[in-house]
């Protein structure tokens, strides 16, 4: 048993944990968890804790169902909401076969692939998510419009504000399980909130984008009010992304800096923003993986349509962001088509996948944008030769059906798998008959 492991199996004593939930991800992005007595773990580090994949979304075909999850020990934290003595303890684990194998359907495999993909050409993979989401009073019910928790808006300082309670609790709970926080502020829509994590490397913060949704909807509920992170709750208020600043290392240099060159940004920068231009329709259907993903693309607000780049441009799929252009070394580039309800380990993988075919393949990168996409007409946009992301879910998964890139970043059973499911809610979908329907017709036809 490694260091790490006796850390663990010390802290259960000293802190007196009695039930240790073992977590993994499902392909869609839903947090698993299945509790163990603390005597289990030793077991469970050297040969994992045995489960049904086949009850798991994308996990496993039935007869091939065995699997076994296996405790990753530097990920090990107390849960704070659920008390201190006795106490509860989490763990984030990895899926591995009967044989000791990873499972190619865990999404957290599949971002350790890419990350080493990485490595292997001597980079690190560093990712800082923005999390935005709504609060609303209540549970919301089926057909309900849901109420939000206020009607402020952007940066707005609202005194006595449900919001900043709320904020302030979910951080400190979040600091405490060793995630950092680097701002929090109201959002632009009636209740929306935004808090952006550190960065650090992709699978830490993949792991802490998922927690901190738990966390966040835990306080949510130990408030009386509701969290959510679905993209585009309102037709008329704006959606939840989450942006991700991403970039790559070298060592500890920052491969996307380069002193003097135009926007700081080296070559590497460049051809890895090239990448993610050229792949962005295809892996379209994992950052935006649902069909309300691409009524918040779609809607304007700052959520990104078109296929751009710019450097301070709002409007573009992608920006350079130059708050301190004299702190060189920040450098990085920040992605803004992906919403708040992705699957983070399976978004930051294909970021990461197009990213380095751009540098592979050396991509030219295009002209910056700089004109607002949202106010150009579409003759205007042609004649930049600036295209539209998918403008559904439906053309997202025909794009994807084609693209080597994505089969190869994912897995063949996690591309099977994800895109046979994404198929299934689109068809559910357009049998729908809606509102915006019933209104415009029942009145007059
Ligand atoms: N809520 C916007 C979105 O859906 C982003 C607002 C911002 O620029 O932070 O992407
Ligand atoms: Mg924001
Ligand atoms: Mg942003």
């Amino acid at each position: 048993m490694g260091k790490q492991e006796d850390f663990v199996l010390r802290a259960l004593e000293e802190r007196d944990v009695r039930f240790v939930r073992l977590w993994f991800t499902d392909v869609l992005g839903y947090l698993k968890s299945v509790s163990v007595a603390p005597a289990e773990l030793e077991g469970a580090f050297e040969e994992g804790i045995g489960f049904d994949g086949s009850s798991v979304e994308g996990f496993a075909r039935v007869y091939e169902s065995d699997m076994l999850a296996k405790p990753d020990p530097t990920t090990f934290q107390i849960l704070p909401w659920r008390g201190e003595r006795p106490a509860t303890a989490r763990m984030f684990c990895d899926i591995e076969m009967p044989d000791g194998s990873p499972s190619y359907a865990d999404p957290r495999h599949v971002l350790k692939r890419q990350l080493a993909k990485a490595a292997d050409r001597g980079f690190t993979f560093y990712t800082h998510p923005e999390i935005e989401f709504y609060l609303f009073k209540n549970t919301p019910g089926p057909g309900e419009e849901p109420e939000p928790v206020d009607r402020s808006g952007f940066f707005d300082h609202t005194p006595q504000s449900s919001a900043n309670d709320f904020r302030r609790e979910a951080i400190t709970m979040l600091e405490s399980m060793g995630i950092s926080v680097e701002f929090s502020h109201h959002e632009g829509g009636p209740g929306q909130q935004e808090i952006d994590l550190r960065y650090a490397d992709a699978l830490t913060t993949a792991d802490n984008v998922m927690t901190f949704r738990t966390v966040v909807r835990e306080v949510a509920l130990s408030q009386g009010i509701w969290a959510s992170f679905m993209p585009k709750p309102f037709t008329t208020h704006p959606g939840s992304g989450m942006h991700t600043h991403v970039s790559l290392f070298e060592g500890d240099q920052n491969a996307f800096f380069e002193a003097g060159a135009e926007y700081q940004l080296s070559k590497t920068g460049r051809q890895f923003i090239a990448g993610l231009l050229h792949h962005a329709s295809e892996i379209s259907v994992v950052t935006n993986q649902w069909v309300n993903s691409y009524k918040r693309l779609l809607a304007g607000d700052e959520a990104p349509p078109y296929i751009c780049w710019g450097h301070n441009n709002r409007s573009a799929m992608i920006r350079v962001p130059m708050y301190k252009p004299n702190k060189g070394p920040s450098t990085r580039i920040e992605v803004r088509t992906v919403d708040a309800a992705c699957n983070p380990y399976l978004a930051f993988a294909v970021i990461l996948a197009a990213g380095l075919k751009g540098i592979d393949e050396g991509y030219e990168l295009p002209r910056e944008a700089e004109d607002d996409m949202w106010t150009l007409s579409e003759r205007e946009r042609k004649s930049l030769g600036i295209q539209p992301l998918p403008g559904s879910l439906q053309d997202a998964i025909g794009i994807a059906e084609n693209s080597e890139l994505l089969a190869e970043a994912l897995g063949e059973q996690v591309f099977d798998f994800f895109l046979r499911n994404k198929r299934k809610e689109w068809e559910e979908y357009r049998i729908q008959v809606s509102a915006f329907e019933r209104d415009r017709m029942l009145p007059v036809i």
